[in-house]
Formats: C-alpha cells, structure tokens, sequence
C-alpha cells in the first residue's frame, strides 16, 4: 500500500509512520512542523518507501500519484499548545479535516481520522463508552480541540455517508511514550522531565484528577487493527487502568529514584476530573487490548528521556 500520513513528525504520526514501513508498505509523511519535529523522522533517512512533504493540510493538499489510505494525525494536541495555536488547531481539525477527505475522495483511499478522548468533554458518564456524546464547553480555552475534532467526527461521517468514503474513526486516550517532547506540557513528560531534572513535579490542583495512560507501542497497535478492520463508527483506544495524577507523581518518582518534592499549581480550566475508556468495543472487534502496564511503560519512558534529555 501506499499511504499519506499527515502529521508525520509528530509523536504518534511518527509511530505510525515506523509501523506501516515495518510492515512493507510505502509512507508519505506530511506535517508543517508546527508542533511536530524532523529529528522524529530522522532514522527514516535514505529509505526509498519513505518521502516527506512539507506542507500546511489546513490548505489544499496535492499529491501525485495512487494513494491507499490518507491518515490524517495533524494536530496541535497538547493543551498548551492548542491554547497557545487556538485558530491554528480549529483549522486543522475542520480545513485539515475537509482536505484530507477530500484527498481520500479522489484517490479512492480509506480516510483514517485521529480523534480523541476530548470529545467526551469533561464527562458526566464514567467510564466512557463510545455511544456517549460528551459534555463539552464549545467556548472555553479546550473548546478549540474538542469542537475541531468533534467537527472532523462529523464531516468524517459525512463523507462516508454522501461519498462512500470508506473512513475510519480512533478515539485516542491520554498516550506516552518515546518521542514525547521534553517541553510537551502534557504530565507524563512534565513529570519525568522534571524528577530526571531534580525539579518539583507540577501537580495541578490536588491531583485528584484521574486519567489513563496507554503505552504509544500498545496505541499504535490498537490504531493498526483498526485501519485494518471494516469498522466505520468511532472506536476508543487506550488504556482503562485509571490513576489519579498525585499516584502518577508517585510513580515516576519512584521509578526514577528522584527525590525532587511535588508541588501543587493551579488548576487549568474546564480541566476533566476523570477520564477511562471504555474499550468493550476494541477488545471484540480488534481482539484489542493494551499489553504494557504502567510501571513498565514508565519505564521505557524514563530510559529513553535519560538519553535525549541534554545535559
Ligand atoms: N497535569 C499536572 N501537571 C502537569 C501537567 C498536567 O498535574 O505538569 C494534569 C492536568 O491538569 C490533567 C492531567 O494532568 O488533569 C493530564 O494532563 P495532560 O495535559 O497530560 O492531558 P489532558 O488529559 O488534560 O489532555
């Protein structure tokens, strides 16, 4: 197969982007490099089934050639920086979205849409099956990535209703791993960063908030099955091992032998109390389930931070 993934360069495009190579096919990696990064594409240098583009997918996208699938991955998708990029991440979720059909449409390829937890809001069902529609405030600061991709949901559906666009929907739970950026904002690598540093942990709030957090290797393989299964509606992905953010804390303290204190700080707005898939879905549709536990994952995370984290 041939097949473009947009955001390539970013922490999961460039996952998936190793995953489709590993497996044969030929990848056009995409991205603007806004949030992405090329040195996550580095060790792809001189393989002849991989080729990158740099190019905005919130305008029009051309590419030459046959394609088999388009995976549209592009996205601000931190909070802090969809709160620092806001017109960016809408447009990349409603122009980039639109383009990336629309590319899908003329090549007859399967359209694979990164979605996410975030659509769920701060939700008021727990856990959250995919039939729930979520509890989203459309005018707060994380409204421009819940809507976008809420949006995106719904033209993905439209095309594969009025086009026959055969489309595919993930919704991703909170993933970490590898290739995290150190500054990403997100609490896994703030966490690690900061105890590999000997700073405070960042705590927002009491830490009482719960996410769960899947292995990017576990992620990925869910995201695999799925572009490869005939399933249309949306499929939640990730982790249900639910912990509060004070044991996270605890944890990779731990794991780290560090012994920097963890400090509390306010709490963002419209910032979900609780959060765990529901992946009843996943598990018999896609014989899908995370195989990597928390500590082990942490693991994993801390190694490879140690050796890219500079002096
Ligand atoms: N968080 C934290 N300290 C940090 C970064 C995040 O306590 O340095 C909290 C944040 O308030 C949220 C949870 O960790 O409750 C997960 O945040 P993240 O930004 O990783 O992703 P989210 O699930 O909110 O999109």
């Amino acid at each position: 197969m041939r097949i473009l993934i947009t955001g390539a360069a970013g922490f999961l495009g460039s996952h998936l982007t190793d995953r489709f190579l590993a497996d044969g096919h030929e990848v056009l990696g995409m991205d603007n490099l806004v949030t992405g990064s090329r040195a996550n594409l580095a060790h792809l240098a001189g393989n002849p089934r991989f080729s990158f583009v740099l190019h905005d997918v919130s305008r029009f996208i051309a590419v030459e050639g046959p394609l088999d699938g388009v995976l549209h991955f592009a996205s601000p998708a931190s909070p802090i920086d969809y709160l620092e990029l806001p017109i960016q991440t809408l447009k990349v979720g409603s122009l980039g979205t639109h383009n990336a059909l629309g590319l899908a449409l003329a090549k007859r390829a399967r359209f694979f849409l990164a979605s996410t937890s975030e659509v769920y809001g701060d939700p008021q069902v727990h856990p959250q099956p995919e039939s729930y529609w979520g509890h989203v405030n459309p005018v707060g600061p994380r409204g421009v990535y819940d809507e976008a991709k809420r949006f995106a949901e719904a033209m993905t559906m439209a095309y594969h209703r009025v086009h026959a666009v055969d489309t595919r929907i993930v919704r991703i739970f909170n993933t970490y791993g590898p290739r995290m950026r150190a500054r990403d904002g997100r609490v896994v690598s703030n966490f690690v960063v900061q105890a590999l540093k000997g700073e405070p942990l960042t705590m927002y709030g009491e830490g009482q908030q719960t996410r769960s957090f899947c292995f990017v290797s576990d992620l990925i393989d869910g995201i695999y099955r799925l572009f490869h299964s005939d399933h249309v509606e949306p499929t939640n992905i990730g982790n249900p091992r639910e912990f509060t953010v004070r044991q996270l804390a605890e944890r990779v303290l731990a794991l780290t032998r560090s012994s920097s204190p963890i400090v509390s700080r306010p709490l963002p707005t419209d910032d979900p109390k609780v959060r765990q898939p529901d992946i009843t879905k996943a598990r018999s549709l896609l014989g899908w389930e995370p195989s990597v536990d928390l500590d082990e994952g942490l693991s994993r995370t801390i190694a490879w931070f140690r050796e890219h984290l500079g002096p």
